[in-house]
């Protein structure tokens, strides 16, 4: 309520709606709320804002009135158009500083990159956690795609390679944590644009890494060491008698150590308490 309050009292203008797209923000407030004082003012909002639109409408027949807040229509779009690879001016707003503005997202006429922004605003989609969050996923998706375009600076292998991991990631069921932190922003486009795939990981995955990680670390001590030769273990894989083992101390010194077991014969490994 007092973020509308205090939206009320700003001097509200066409390019502001436009490039923070706020009325999108707040009617998807409006159409979650049940409190009906909060309702209210949101309709007063949106209903005030539509009036600057008409003005503007009066002006230029080919703005279609329909959408409410035409971001392709506006000159800041047009005019980045064929700049793709420059990062648009923030929009000029020097009486409400206050205002954090998404910048707006350059058109490309790049199939390339728009289908991995159609598949980018799916991935977002998934669960339906943006119709909570009252988010615009193609718009979302346009800038997380803008900022990778910009990053790697073409769209080839690696372009489409970041594209497809950050898409597996913000789809993951084991990963939801991630795709509700880049819906409400916790997660900036700029930051999922360039995270890695272990910081994208959902908590489990991590577990599951850091574990595979020590794994590894006593694997290589083993080879380095070379363990010992035995004829005491039969390789389930390949049933012969050839192996190699190394017992080391994972846990308190109290507890019984872990083998380890490498076959000689096919390279089959287990290990047990
Ligand atoms: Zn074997």
């Amino acid at each position: 309520m007092d973020l509308l309050r205090e939206l009320k009292n700003m001097p509200i203008t066409l390019h502001l709606l436009q490039s923070t797209r706020v009325g999108m923000s707040v009617n998807a407030l409006r159409k979650q709320s049940s409190d009906e004082e909060l309702i209210a003012l949101a309709k007063s909002l949106i209903k005030s804002w539509k009036k600057l639109l008409d003005v503007s409408d009066g002006k230029s027949r080919n703005q279609g009135r329909g959408t409410p807040l035409p971001t392709s229509s506006s000159k800041d779009a047009s005019r980045t158009t064929d700049l793709s690879c420059k990062k648009p001016d923030p929009p000029r707003t020097p009486s409400t500083p206050r205002i954090t503005t998404f910048p707006q997202v350059p058109i490309t006429c790049d199939a390339v990159r728009n289908k991995c922004r159609e598949m980018l605003t799916l991935a977002l989609q998934t669960d339906h956690d943006h119709v909570a969050v009252g988010v615009n996923c193609e718009h979302l998706s346009s800038q997380i795609e803008e900022c990778i375009f910009l990053d790697v600076g073409n769209a080839d292998m690696k372009y489409k390679n970041r594209v497809r991991s950050r898409i597996s990631n913000l789809k993951d069921a084991k990963n939801p944590g991630l795709r509700r932190n880049v819906l409400c922003g916790a997660i900036t486009p700029q930051q999922i644009a360039v995270m890695t795939s272990e910081e994208m990981a959902s908590d489990e995955l991590k577990e599951i890494r850091k574990a595979m990680t020590k794994e590894a670390i006593r694997e290589h001590q083993m080879a380095r060491t070379g363990g010992t030769q035995t004829d005491l273990f039969t390789c389930n894989k390949c049933r012969k008698k050839n192996c190699t083992y190394t017992q080391v101390q994972t846990r308190s010194s109290d507890e019984p150590m872990t083998t380890y077991v490498v076959c000689n014969e096919c390279g089959n490994r287990w290990k047990f308490c």
